[in-house]
């Protein structure tokens, strides 16, 4: 590495539990790339500095995320077509000088899909109607999926979705109140909980798995612990399970291939990832 590396980072809050650095470094050693990747803790209130920062010390990109990946577009100076239909932002690439907003998370999440199924032919329940389930919603019908139901406890939030994928892709798009009843639709081949169910002391998605379609399969956003509650009952019930371990790498590959051109070792990103997870999980 050279004394003058490029810069990239995350701006988030709270940013100490964020794995992403350990991916990203790792990837840009073994590459050989020459820069760094720091992770930023930017409070709300000073989002705007962190942008100005950014340009200032001449950063070539950065991620944002929690709390930040909608307040940043106001700091950013154009929006590539992910991100202005998702209306969020998670990773900005300076280029002419020039920041672009981009959303990599849902093209994450159907790299991992890719793996297991066609997204085109997807048939797809998602669980949640927040940032991620945008994200995942809007590449869904980019991609072609066949049909797409977004259940939430809050169904306007589900029904906003709904229109949008309804108004900006093919794929066809209704929206469901997520009560106590919800079951997988018969037609349905792919599940995916986008909400926040499943992180640590969060609880469990509430979706029963006593019947369902044969072959489906049932996805998860969250990273850490990788194997949620409700990927290990979908697999007792006879699905196959993606997690969301695989997104995160995944949306983290993309960020580098933007940044730098380098499209980046999934193993090498890989096993930085699960060691950063274990430390973190076991300090
Ligand atoms: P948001 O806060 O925008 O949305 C959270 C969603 O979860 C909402 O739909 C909310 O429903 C729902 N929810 C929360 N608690 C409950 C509950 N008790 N019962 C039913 N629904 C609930 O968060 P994001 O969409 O930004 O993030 C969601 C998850 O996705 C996070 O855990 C995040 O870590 C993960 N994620 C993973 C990524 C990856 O690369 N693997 C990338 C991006 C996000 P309501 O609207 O009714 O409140």
């Amino acid at each position: 590495m050279s004394l003058l590396p490029a810069l990239t980072g995350s701006f988030s809050t709270p940013a100490a539990g964020n794995p992403t650095v350990a991916m990203m470094e790792a990837a840009y050693e073994h590459h050989g790339i020459d820069a760094r990747y720091l992770n930023c803790e930017v409070a709300a209130e000073h989002l705007g500095d962190a942008v100005r920062g950014a340009t200032a010390m001449g950063w070539v990109g950065f991620n944002c995320s929690l709390p930040h990946k909608v307040a940043v577009i106001e700091f950013l100076d154009e929006l590539a077509d992910s991100a202005r239909l998702i209306g969020a932002v998670n990773c900005a690439v300076r280029s002419n000088g020039r920041w672009i907003g981009e959303n990599t998370d849902g093209q994450g999440f159907l790299a991992s899909l890719r793996s297991i199924a066609a997204p085109g032919e997807a048939r797809a329940l998602i669980l949640g109607a927040g940032g991620a389930a945008r994200a995942i919603a809007v590449e869904l019908g980019l991609a072609g999926a066949s049909e797409i139901w977004i259940a939430n406890r809050n169904v306007t939030k589900a029904s906003d979705i709904a229109n949008l994928v309804i108004s900006q892709t093919s794929s066809a798009c209704s929206a469901i109140e997520w009560g106590t009843d919800l079951t997988v639709p018969e037609s349905a081949t792919v599940v995916v909980n986008a909400t926040s169910l499943g992180l640590p002391g969060s609880g469990d998605v509430q979706l029963g798995f006593d019947a369902i379609p044969a072959g489906l399969v049932v996805c998860d956003v969250i990273p850490n612990p990788p194997d949620t509650p409700f990927l290990q009952r979908a697999r007792q019930a006879g699905a196959t399970t993606v997690d969301g371990r695989g997104m995160l790498l995944n949306q983290a590959a993309i960020n580098i291939k933007l940044w730098t051109g380098v499209d980046p070792d999934h193993d090498v990103m890989g096993k930085a990832l699960d060691i950063a997870i274990a430390d973190w999980a076991h300090p």
